[in-house]
């Protein structure tokens, strides 16, 4: 069994929960319907829904483009992903899209929160040929990040490497973050980001930035220029900068039908020439 070597419990790693603060992944946890969040958490999300009415929809609409993305990928032959800001687990998790294309795919999740951790047995049931391991990492310091994943995965061979609602999250120095980590990644290496956008529904989004920020976890939003930087020097595949809704919706049955304003996140993928 190759899984697990760095997730989990019992490897000598504290977790530390402060269950009084609120916090992104447990809120986020709420508005997806998850039981894995406190009164805190519940008291903050409610703050947030009251303002941004899209927070639940937001979530569902970023889950489905994170399905979406990682089976179009799977299908294009990439065999190696990296998340970075995986969350809470929630099915499917990414490791079970992918190796439901790829058995033997190796899926990397890296998260900074330790609930997250705390959790991760469920991120390592992986197929029998595949892996799947869990860093306890912040994107904040990408180098002890990589050095962990590369235990793991082969850099010398395309990566799929993606960022879904967690860049809003590290506002100062998403861009600056995501140049480091693309530089990183070989040829055929994929980046896939959402990130929040006040595009949609400006006066929304103003209101929940605000409080975010208040509650103690500053967020950024972004325009379609600004989101679209992130991905400078790689092709961007079809559709381009869109909804994170629009993308692609084909690629999936059933696809719940959601507004760019229920959606509030733009989402893209982008494949290193
Ligand atoms: N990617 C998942 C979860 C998004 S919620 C999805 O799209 O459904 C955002 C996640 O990013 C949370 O789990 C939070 O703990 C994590 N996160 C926030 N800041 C981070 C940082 N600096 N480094 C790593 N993870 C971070």
């Amino acid at each position: 069994d190759r899984s697990g070597s760095n997730g989990g419990r019992g490897d000598g790693v504290e977790v530390n929960l402060d269950i009084h603060l609120a916090h992104s992944a447990r809120m986020y946890d709420f508005y997806l319907g998850g039981t894995t969040n406190f009164p805190a958490d519940r008291e903050a999300a409610g703050r947030a829904l009251a303002v941004f009415p899209y927070a639940r929809s937001a979530a569902r609409a970023n889950r489905a483009f994170m399905r979406r993305s990682t089976r179009l990928l799977a299908r294009s032959g990439i065999r190696q992903f990296l998340d970075i800001g995986t969350g809470i687990p929630t099915s499917p998790n990414l490791h079970e899209v992918a190796q439901q294309v790829v058995p033997d795919a190796a899926v990397v999740y890296a998260d900074n929160d330790p609930i997250v951790l705390l959790h991760a047995q469920a991120l390592l049931h992986g197929t029998e040929q595949g892996v799947t391991a869990y860093v306890q990492a912040d994107v904040r310091e990408p180098d002890a990040l990589l050095e962990a994943a590369a235990r793991t995965l082969d850099f010398e061979q395309p990566i799929a490497l993606s960022m879904n609602a967690l860049l809003h999250f590290v506002p100062d120095d998403a861009h600056r973050i995501t140049e480091g980590l693309k530089a990183r990644l070989p040829r055929g290496s994929a980046l896939v980001i959402s990130h929040l956008t006040p595009d949609f529904a400006p006066d929304e989004t103003t209101r929940l930035i605000q409080v975010y920020t208040a509650a103690g976890t500053p967020v950024a939003a972004c325009t379609s220029e600004e989101f679209g930087r992130f991905f400078t020097g790689w092709d961007v595949l079809d559709p381009g900068v869109v909804a994170t809704t629009r993308w692609n919706p084909s690629l999936e049955e059933d696809t719940e039908r959601i507004s760019d304003a229920g959606a509030s996140c733009y989402g893209a993928v982008a494949v290193r020439p």
